[in-house]
């Protein structure tokens, strides 16, 4: 969007590679399998605790492609709740704010009307007739007593959705995933004043005085400075708070630690959330050559249980012959009370910070997602044969958090700029005060939405 206007020279750095490869191209697009397998060439992996008694050790992922964890993900895009927007009461976050720009990136092929969208890149689209793993959870669920859910993107302050169960809005189109960088990026890769360094890492952003002017990177030729008048770090929830850290943009303690010197003390990496989940594996028929997820069910009080179409192996590798691979269904808590954390620990920008979640840390959130197990089990029966495991949805939020004037947890204004540092910008899943009650995804590319007019405009 910022490269729509001719006065501005954008450079986009990623450290990934971009679709320009055909095996990159077809790995990202084909949206009916995750490309996040042991040897995926798209994702970069971190280790993880989940919990703190005893640690459960997970690696988690994210994109590391042109597009972002967007280009890899399982296609549920479905808008986070009015009540999260009410919770976080950001100035200029309102329901009526936020609104206009879920509509403008997104061109929904099933409903119309003012809460949609019709003429943004990004296809959004419900499977409306189920097979296997997903018919039978959605006919157990009406069984059980819940009511069918028309459109999960359809809740507005005035008429909230009820709980139930209903078809997962998807940003795929006809089997092609359509993430931001499909949808916003590679459009206009021609444009003359836009310029798309891949295989390149930021490593630093330069400071001068309080002023952001650039950023130290690495790349296949070496290291390379980057001037720039304005900088929007887009590096995602982990990588964004490790860059504000290696750049002396975080809490002195930890900076101290890895051996960073302080430029700006900011709450960088604090209180970080994600959405933890309890896998159960269940006996039914699963579904290949289809979305990961194709419905879920929603509780009033906060869960969403997931009827995964097949096994994590087949949807990773396409492999089908592990008995051991079973379909399985996700308990998922949407809104938790435990908040982790990401702590940088050295300077090198090659190592990985460290990534808690401390799922554990909350008794009643233990206790919800055993209640909801329960639940799982009433609804499927005799077909859950399995014992849960810890788990986490990938949707990691809030380590650079925008915030008001008066909140100490704030490293952000609520125009994505960042505290005590002119010219710099904080733009993805960081940014968010708390978790939406959704997975992120398209709440993030709204913001991102709502961040480039914020940018263009100063
Ligand atoms: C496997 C998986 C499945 C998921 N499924 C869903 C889903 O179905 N629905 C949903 O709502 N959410 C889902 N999520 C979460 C969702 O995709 C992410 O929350 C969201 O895409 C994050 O967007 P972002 O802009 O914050 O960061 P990202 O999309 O992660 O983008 C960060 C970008 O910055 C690049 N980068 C990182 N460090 C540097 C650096 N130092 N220099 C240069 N470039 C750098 C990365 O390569 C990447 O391209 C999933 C996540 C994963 C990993």
């Amino acid at each position: 969007m910022l490269s729509a206007d001719e006065r501005c020279r954008v450079t986009v750095v990623e450290s990934g590679p971009g679709p320009a490869d055909p095996r990159i191209g077809k790995l990202i697009s084909d949206a009916l399998s995750l490309p996040i397998g042991p040897a995926s060439p798209v994702v970069r992996r971190y280790p993880v605790t989940l919990t703190d008694e005893p640690k459960r050790h997970m690696e988690i992922m994210r994109g590391a492609v042109l597009g972002g964890s967007g280009a890899v993900n399982g296609g549920y895009f479905c808008r986070a709740l009015p009540t999260d927007f009410e919770r976080w009461a950001l100035p200029g976050w309102g329901w009526d704010d936020v609104l206009p720009h879920y509509r403008a990136i997104e061109n929904d092929l099933d409903f119309g009307g003012p809460l949609h969208g019709a003429d943004g890149p990004i296809a959004v689209h419900r499977v409306s007739e189920f097979d296997g793993c997903t018919a039978s959870f959605v006919l157990a669920a009406e069984a059980a007593g819940f009511g069918w859910i028309g459109d999960l993107n359809g809740a507005a302050p005035q008429s909230p959705l009820p709980p139930g169960v209903g078809a997962v809005p998807l940003n795929i189109d006809i089997g092609i995933r359509v993430g931001p960088g499909r949808a916003f990026l590679q459009p206009v890769l021609a444009r003359p004043n836009l310029t798309v360094l891949t295989d390149t890492r930021v490593d630093r952003i330069r400071l001068e005085g309080n002023r952001a002017v650039g950023v130290d990177c690495r790349g296949a030729d070496g290291v390379l400075s980057l001037a720039a008048d304005r900088v929007a770090v887009c590096a995602g929830a982990i990588a964004s708070a490790q860059l504000l850290m290696l750049s002396g943009l975080g809490p002195p303690a930890v900076l101290a630690v890895a051996g960073v010197p302080v430029r700006a003390a900011l709450p960088v990496g604090v209180d970080t959330a994600d959405h933890p989940e309890w896998v159960l594996p269940i006996n039914w028929t699963p579904t290949h050559g289809v979305p990961a997820l194709e419905a879920i069910l929603t509780t009033a009080d906060g869960l969403e249980i997931r009827p995964y179409t097949a096994g994590f192996g087949a949807m990773t590798t396409g492999r089908r012959d592990d008995p051991a691979d079973r379909p399985h269904l996700g308990v998922t808590l949407m809104r938790p009370h435990s908040r982790g954390r990401i702590t940088l620990v050295s300077a090198d920008p090659g190592v990985a910070p460290v990534i808690e979640y401390r799922y554990d840390t909350e008794p009643a959130d233990v206790e919800q997602l055993r209640s909801g197990t329960e639940l799982a089990r009433e609804i499927a029966g005799a077909a859950v044969q399995f014992a849960p495991s810890w788990a986490t949805s990938q949707h990691l939020c809030g380590s650079a958090r925008m915030g008001r004037d008066d909140d100490p947890a704030a490293v952000l204004d609520t125009r994505c700029r960042v505290l005590g540092v002119d010219g710099l910008w904080v733009v993805d899943g960081a940014i968010l005060p708390g978790i939406p009650s959704r997975g992120p995804h398209a709440t993030i590319v709204m913001a991102a939405h709502r961040a480039a007019e914020f940018i263009a405009a100063s």
